[in-house]
């Protein structure tokens, strides 16, 4: 399914990438790319990491972590429940850091 949701494109040669195994258990998938051969494994689900800027300082503490199968459910959860999110993705790897203020996440 090359150019659908979470299909990737080789890094080494730029051509599309075909899912050849799925380790449910371990939430790994396995990327053949057939031009040059190259596999990798990446994250089956999306990951989000949501964290709080702590009040009056300037860190940040983890919050609030969760899974899902999509980038779109990921995308569909934080407008639902994440205020002034301060948004970074990581396309490749399958992940998403959100950095909320002190309202946190509605629920
Ligand atoms: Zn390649």
């Amino acid at each position: 399914m090359p150019g659908s949701d979470g299909a990737p494109r080789c890094p080494l040669c730029g051509g599309a990438m075909r899912l050849v195994q799925t380790d449910s258990a371990g939430g790994r998938e396995t990327w053949h790319c057939n031009r040059c051969l190259h596999e990798e494994t990446r994250r089956a689900l999306w990951h989000l990491t949501v964290w709080r800027r702590q009040p009056g300082g300037t860190g940040h503490e983890r919050y609030r972590d969760a899974d899902f199968r999509t980038r779109a459910a990921l995308c569909a959860w934080m407008q639902r429940h994440v205020r002034a999110a301060q948004v970074t993705w990581f396309e490749r790897e399958r992940r998403c850091s959100a950095v909320v203020g002190p309202g946190g996440v509605t629920p």
